[in-house]
Parts: C-alpha cells; sequence; structure tokens
C-alpha cells in the first residue's frame, strides 16, 4: 500500500470560516482532473470540517488549461437538460425536490417573476444567463476567463461581463437573485465575496449557492481521488457546516439547504482511482459506467450525502 509523501504547511493558517487553529491534515492528492500532477494537501478544521488547500500554487493561473472544461461552451445532454429545467424553474414552474436533488443548476431557490434581476457569478460562457434571458428574467453574469466570455458575446450574450466581484461595478441592494453555482470553493477569500454579495441583494433578495460537498458519500469512498477535489484549483472545500456558518457569518439567514448529485461523478472518481490519480481516459467518459452508478449517487444526494451542497439564504 502507497504511503501519502509528507507534506508541510507552506504557512500555518486559521480556519479561514470559524477562525479555529487546529487543522488535521485529512488527505493528500494531485490535479487528476487535468492531469497536470503536483502534490497538495487538504487541511480540515477540527470545529466547522471546513478545507483548504495547501500550498496555494503561487501561481494560480498556471493550473488552468486553456480547454479548461468549465470554461468552454458546454452543450451535452446532461448540461442542456439542466438549463431546460433552470428555464422552468425561471417560468415559475417550480423544479420539484428530486430535481432540485438531480440538478443542482436548475434551482433558483423559489420562484422568479418576470422581469426579476438575477446575477450569476462565474458565469461560464454564459449557459444559465441565457436560460434566464428566454425565459423573461432581467440576467446578468460576470466571469474572469476571457475565452469564455468572448464565447457568451459570440452567442449574443451581452450582459455577460468580464471581471470579478472586484473589477466590475455592479448596482448595490438591487438584485432579486444572485446566483454562485460552483464558484466559491475557487475563490481565495469566500468570506470577502460573500459580503460583497449581501451588499448587492435587494432587501428581499436571495443568494443560490452550489459548491461540492467535502462530506458526501463521494469523497469518504474516493478519498484523494473523488473528482470534487479538483486539486490545486480548488482553494476551499465546504462541509454543510462550514458553507452555513460562512453565510451567516456575513449577515444573511439560511433558508434551506440539502444536497443534489454531480451526474457522472462516480465515473470519474474510479477513473482517477484505477489510474493512479493521473488524467482521466476511458472509464470516466462511459456513459454506460455513469448511468450504473448513478442510482447510487442519487441516493446519497436524497439522505443529505450528495456529491454538491446547495444552499438558499436571504438577507434577514
Ligand atoms: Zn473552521
Amino acid at each position: 500500500m502507497k504511503t501519502a509523501p509528507p507534506v508541510t504547511m507552506a504557512m500555518p493558517r486559521p480556519c479561514p470560516i470559524c477562525g479555529g487553529v487546529r487543522l488535521n491534515r485529512l488527505l493528500v492528492g494531485t490535479d487528476h482532473r487535468e492531469g497536470l500532477g503536483g502534490t497538495f494537501a487538504i487541511f480540515c478544521c477540527q470545529v466547522c470540517g471546513h478545507g483548504i488547500t495547501d500550498p496555494i500554487p503561487a501561481d494560480i493561473a498556471a493550473w488552468y488549461p486553456s480547454a479548461y472544461a468549465p470554461h468552454a461552451r458546454n452543450d451535452d445532454p446532461v448540461q442542456r437538460l439542466s438549463m431546460a429545467a433552470l428555464r422552468r424553474t425561471a417560468q415559475g414552474k417550480r423544479a420539484s425536490g428530486v430535481v432540485e436533488r438531480l440538478l443542482s443548476s436548475a434551482t433558483l431557490g423559489g420562484p422568479v417573476p418576470k422581469g426579476a434581476t438575477v446575477l450569476d457569478i462565474g458565469a461560464g460562457s454564459g449557459g444559465a444567463v441565457q436560460a434566464l434571458r428566454v425565459a423573461g428574467i432581467d440576467a446578468h453574469g460576470i466571469e474572469p476567463g476571457a475565452s469564455a466570455v468572448a464565447a457568451a458575446h459570440q452567442a449574443g450574450l451581452t450582459t455577460v461581463q468580464h471581471g470579478t466581484l472586484e473589477t466590475v461595478t455592479l448596482p448595490m441592494d438591487a438584485w432579486d437573485v444572485v446566483r454562485l453555482h460552483h464558484v466559491l470553493e475557487y475563490l481565495e477569500d469566500p468570506i470577502a465575496t460573500l459580503e460583497r454579495i449581501a451588499g448587492l441583494l435587494n432587501p428581499s433578495g436571495r443568494l443560490v449557492i452550489s459548491v461540492p460537498n467535502l462530506g458526501g458519500l463521494g469523497r469518504r469512498m474516493f478519498g484523494a481521488s473523488w473528482d470534487g477535489l479538483e486539486l490545486p484549483r480548488h482553494l476551499h472545500h465546504f462541509t454543510r457546516h462550514s458553507l452555513e456558518r460562512a453565510v451567516g457569518d456575513v449577515g444573511l439567514r439560511v433558508e434551506m439547504s440539502w444536497t443534489a448529485c454531480v451526474f457522472g461523478i462516480f465515473a470519474g472518481s474510479l477513473d482517477a482511482r484505477v489510474h493512479g490519480g493521473q488524467r482521466q481516459s476511458g472509464l470516466g467518459q462511459s456513459l454506460a459506467l455513469k448511468a450504473v452508478v448513478f442510482p447510487l449517487e442519487l441516493a446519497a444526494a436524497t439522505v443529505g450525502m450528495g456529491d454538491a451542497l446547495v444552499l438558499v439564504a436571504r438577507r434577514p
């Protein structure tokens, strides 16, 4: 049995969520998603369970290949299904509990009236913005990846702006919904981002967050081979407790939270396990394997052990 190589934290840091100073090394992994290698540890806070990646690469941009999948214009069947479900949600046809557990990207945390303002942070190439605008929502997006923004503009989505919350000027107290779909885990300072978002929401506005679930069945089964880790691009690894605490600490009230599944994540993780943590190849792309393990992913989500956490919070 292989033993994990020794990893030393570059600099002792307290937990960025609760300030706890006792952190345990949970696992040591590598970049098996993009095959760029490296050795990284995840340290977990003994109080809130939050995980942090260590060390944080000095040049994080070097860990994003030009064809990084989340930045590409995605038009696969699961994405099309997700966006159709999001459009239905936006049209007032509230997604059922099963759909929200199947597709975390389909939720807006409740009904959204026509003309409502929705801000999608980390909008990628604008898939969600497009689905919402088709449904009559005044949807806007911001995205730091230049190629993703170029793809959005090419598709006619001029309301997707290039930049981050720090660089783009947005109206304060103005947004009915802010959507943060698989974004928070990439940020160096998620609390600072949540504070900014709390100031963007209008008095009845809500924030909808999805992140990978460090406490889910997938991570427990696959350990360092779990696809939800995305080392070293994911700098933060949330548990339900740490996510709820982070949102509460910026003055928002958690309205509901649940776990959802991420279609294909078990197949990708199994692939990483079989191939020794290197670049995914055949197994991770096998639709047959994805279909076989999907009932297990769904069952985990229904009992609160899914691979994604979804949380809806409001201004109090
Ligand atoms: Zn903590």
